[in-house]
């Protein structure tokens, strides 16, 4: 807590002019591009890597960024009304252009899920990562790796890949790619490298994204 307190002391004193022109101006309303969905690890900071500014994403974090798929046939989760209330809001309210699912390297989820980690102590937990436990079991997308990324990075990877199906089994994410109104990504965090991957369809890979995959992405978008 010493820390963070003195972290908010630092930026009351540091903070630029041009900061409180940007949140006098975001205060009254926010208009963010894209709904960024990512694991509450420490270690991944959205608006960090990818230079943005408050007000440029709407966030969803939790453990495995996992999105629980809808359950019933009149579209409404019976797992997750946090989560999918937040979807709702980005898409009716805020019509975010893009959606992106973010998985990171030397997940604690994912290894949690490899190891069969017990979790008797945390039985909440452990029937939050059976969200993404398929993507061990029975999840069996033909993905193809350019590096010697661990079996649990290669589990993560195909975790993105999961969520992004499970995204899709909602009515309102189905209406909003019919309409072309949002785009759905699929990126993963190396943390070692610093570097971030971005699912490249036509060659069935996470690749790094420099500034031709940059293109080919925009391309690829709506
Ligand atoms: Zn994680």
């Amino acid at each position: 807590m010493r820390k963070l307190l003195a972290g908010i002391l630092d930026f009351h004193t540091k903070r630029e002019a041009g900061s409180d022109l940007l949140f006098n101006q975001l205060a009254k309303q926010q208009n963010p591009d894209a709904l960024f969905i990512t694991c509450s690890d420490s270690r991944v900071v959205p608006n960090l890597l990818a230079s943005t500014n408050p007000g440029d994403l709407f966030v969803i974090r939790n453990v495995g960024n996992v999105v629980p798929a809808c359950c019933d046939h009149s579209g409404y989760s019976k797992t997750d009304d946090s989560e999918i209330a937040a979807l709702e809001y980005a898409l009716l309210n805020l019509k975010v252009k893009d959606i992106i699912i973010c998985g990171h390297s030397n997940c604690g989820a994912i290894q949690a899920i490899c190891d069969n980690t017990p979790l008797n102590t945390a039985p909440h937990l452990k029937s939050w990562l059976g969200h993404a436990k398929q993507a061990l079991d029975t999840f069996d997308y033909p993905l193809l790796y350019d590096k010697d990324w661990s079996p649990f990075d290669r589990i993560s990877q195909k975790n993105v890949l999961l969520q992004l199906e499970h995204l899709k089994t909602y009515e309102i994410v189905q209406s909003a790619l019919r309409q072309k109104q949002t785009s759905l990504h699929a990126w993963w965090f190396d943390i070692e490298e610093v570097e971030i991957y971005a699912f490249n369809r036509d060659e069935n890979k996470f690749k790094v994204i420099n500034p031709a995959e940059a293109q080919h992405i925009l391309q690829t978008s709506v």
